[in-house]
């Protein structure tokens, strides 16, 4: 078996094991409790919050932990929206439903009114229409992703947190394809909201954080505790923090050797689909930028395959691969981010996303078996023909 799709999850490192187990058996305590076993698990939380901030550049009073991107998400739009009765959001087209659909919720309701920046061919953000929108309504709630999990582009988000300072908007960016996989350095510039999620990093799923810049104070999403100084009701996912925490520190340690690692997968997967003789192949995004595009994914679309899916067929071989996103897969039909970007309809567009733990004897496996079908493929057609 071959998993190549891990901007929808990642395999949990072993060294993550290790550290969660301590906390899985013999450290036990809830962290709110003043005794020796709420202290040990207490130290944890407050080490792994200090590491994080530590890695971003930031204080640990910035960093609260909660169930992943898509809770950090909610909380950051829908609290600030509330609590400084925003109007006003500016978004784009190929957002994570985790933006996009508490952003129209508010919407719906009547609270804020949405503009969609215009994105390019290959789905990069417009920064000069970005500015126009914000000289039409500084005071904005921005969101726009750092980078696009369906086909991995990378916005810069410097030169949005600057326009962001200049009109006095504020900025949330789901960072949650790059954290561990793009160095963020909030010393260098400032956003006021950004997050994570464990599991995008070989961390544990179910836990991730958000960071709040201190010139916020939002309201609580969840109530019912004042766990996380009151930021968020609950017991503390103590299991999923200490997996978190190390996942972060291992993704920061290894950096260099994961980075290399990853684009070598990526330019050969890239090299070899062109030399394979599949015609028509498309790159989708910034796919075959190495700048502008995460190391780790790369969209393809392959127009030519006339029956059935690349997705299903690959998976009957035993290989895991995307189209588009996991969460899209749910039910809804194709891929938002492609049509928002694409004029043709129906493109099956495929997205394969690599980690570590991926080996180029996977790439080549994973070429040789589209060939396979493409062959296969073509012969059921031309049979059809007869
Ligand atoms: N935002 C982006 C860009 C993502 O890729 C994901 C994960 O699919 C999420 C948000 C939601 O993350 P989670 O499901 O861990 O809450």
């Amino acid at each position: 078996e071959i998993y190549c799709d891990s901007a929808a999850t990642t395999a949990i490192d072993p060294e993550v094991i290790e550290a969660i187990l301590p906390y899985l058996t013999t450290n036990f305590g809830n962290p709110s409790s003043s005794h020796w076993a709420g202290r040990k698990v207490r130290e944890m939380i407050d080490n792994a919050r200090n590491t994080i901030a530590k890695l971003l550049g930031v204080t640990a009073e910035e960093i609260f932990f909660v169930s992943g991107a898509t809770e950090a998400n909610n909380l950051a739009l829908s609290e600030s929206i509330r609590e400084y009765e925003l109007t006003h959001a500016i978004t784009s087209k190929i957002e994570h439903k985790a933006v996009l659909q508490p952003l129209l919720k508010h919407e719906r309701e009547g609270d804020i009114e949405i503009s969609y920046v215009k994105l390019d061919k290959k789905g990069n953000v417009d920064i000069e229409h970005l500015e126009h929108l914000l000289d039409a309504n500084p005071q904005s709630l921005i969101s726009l992703m750092h980078a696009n999990n369906e086909i991995g582009n990378i916005t810069d988000i410097e030169a949005i947190s600057k326009l962001a300072e200049k009109y006095n908007a504020i900025f949330h960016t789901d960072t949650t394809q790059t954290i561990g996989k793009v160095k963020i350095d909030l010393k260098e510039f400032p956003v006021d909201f950004l997050v994570g999620s464990a599991h995008k990093f070989h961390g544990p799923k179910g836990v991730g954080f958000i960071y709040i810049n201190k010139r916020h104070k939002l309201k609580p999403q969840i109530l019912g505790g004042a766990q996380e100084k009151g930021q968020r009701g609950g017991t503390e996912n103590a299991i999923g923090i200490a997996g978190l925490a190390k996942a972060l520190e291992i993704s920061y340690r290894d950096f260099d050797s994961i980075h290399e690692k990853t684009t070598t997968l990526k330019q050969r997967l890239i090299s070899q689909l062109e030399n394979s003789g599949i015609p028509e192949i498309g790159f989708n995004g910034e796919s075959k930028s190495s700048s502008q595009s995460l190391s780790s994914i790369v969209n393809i679309s392959f127009p030519c395959l006339q029956s059935g899916s690349l997705v299903n067929s690959l998976d009957t071989f035993g290989i895991a691969v995307s189209g588009g996103s996991a969460c899209s897969n749910l039910g809804n039909g194709g891929s938002h981010v492609i049509s928002a970007i694409q004029d043709e309809e129906n493109k099956e567009n495929v997205r394969f996303s690599f980690s570590k733990f991926n080996t180029t004897e996977e790439i080549d496996q994973i070429v040789n078996t589209i060939a396979k079908i493409y062959e296969a493929d073509n012969n059921t057609v031309e049979e059809s023909i007869d």
